[in-house]
């Protein structure tokens, strides 16, 4: 099936000045600290949990200078309900670079040579802060551009991109970018999509090829996969339990265990070793004769 070569860029730019998510705090700002930290946090964490912690992290840390002098451990006990608390030591080594050479770089490859910044944030960043025209792809505009230009509701992540960049309006990326995402998220969803309300209805492949069954389909449902009991699941656990102490404390293998799961016997401790030598690898626990501690 052939691609056509546009999106109606004025329909879909006038929808999102009338319906997009406006109000979300990390919308109304180009200043790059502020959207690093956002993307960060948003990077596997749904919007509403992130916006009271975003809110926190930031009177906590205001800036680059403020996040990179703190301790790292203050840092991972902020992260706390955030999870993946790997990105707290991403954003703490971010920091510490941005404020020794005077912010983020522009380019998203330099962006790239970052802790824990992918083709997506980066992306993010040059377009959000720096106003680059630079075309993003995540999950929801994915969906969009595939269902929009190929029928395909699942295309992979690079011919997305191939489809995503040419289409991009000169000047307008910024915008672009979030329409997309807003279109994504409120009409054009995974289970749902709402096309009779969507601005690309018009000449979207999907819309066209469809029987109306199909347009008005519901994704079956899927159960998220399996968290409690899961590697990630302890690993939370173990820094919980570590974020609990006062600072400069350490807990004993021997208590840690139970503190991380209730059925602990000895006989776990090098499961237990395994996953402190992981945490310890991606910096968020430090290990000594005292036991383990937050770095
Ligand atoms: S017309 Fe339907 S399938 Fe096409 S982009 Fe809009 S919501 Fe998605």
């Amino acid at each position: 099936m052939n691609a056509p070569v546009a999106i109606d860029a004025v329909s879909l730019l006038r929808w999102y000045a009338a319906n997009g998510r406006h109000a979300l705090p990390w919308r109304s700002t180009t200043d790059p600290y502020t959207v690093l930290v956002s993307e960060v946090m948003l990077q596997q964490t749904q919007v509403d949990r992130v916006l009271p912690k975003y809110h926190q992290f930031l009177t906590a840390f205001p800036t680059f200078a403020a996040l990179a002098e703190a301790p790292l451990a203050e840092v991972i006990r902020c992260w706390q309900g955030l999870g993946y608390n790997r990105r707290a030591v991403n954003l703490h080594r971010i920091a510490r670079v941005a404020a020794e050479r005077g912010g983020l770089p522009a380019d998203p490859a330099e962006l790239r040579r970052l802790p824990g910044i992918g083709v997506y944030t980066a992306a993010a960043i040059a377009s959000f802060a720096h106003g680059r025209d630079v075309a993003m792809v995540d999950t929801n505009i994915r969906r969009v551009l595939g269902r929009a230009l190929l029928g395909d509701a699942a295309p992979t992540d690079a011919a997305a991109r191939r489809l995503a960049a040419p289409r991009l309006p000169p000047g307008r990326g910024r915008d672009w970018n979030l329409a997309l995402m807003d279109l994504g998220a409120m009409v054009c969803t995974a289970r749902a999509p709402a096309c009779s309300a969507c601005p690309l209805a018009q000449s979207c492949v999907w819309n066209a090829a469809a029987p109306r069954a199909l347009r008005e389909f519901r994704a079956p449902y899927r159960p998220a996969e399996r968290f409690v009991g899961s590697r990630r699941y302890y690993r939370g656990r173990i820094v919980d339990a570590l974020r609990a102490l006062s600072p400069g404390a350490s807990l004993s293998l021997a208590v840690l265990g139970p503190a991380a799961r209730p059925d602990y016997d000895d006989a776990q401790e090098p499961w237990l070793a395994d996953l402190l030598a992981a945490l310890a690898r991606d910096g968020l626990v430090t290990l000594d004769e005292q036991g383990v501690q937050l770095p």
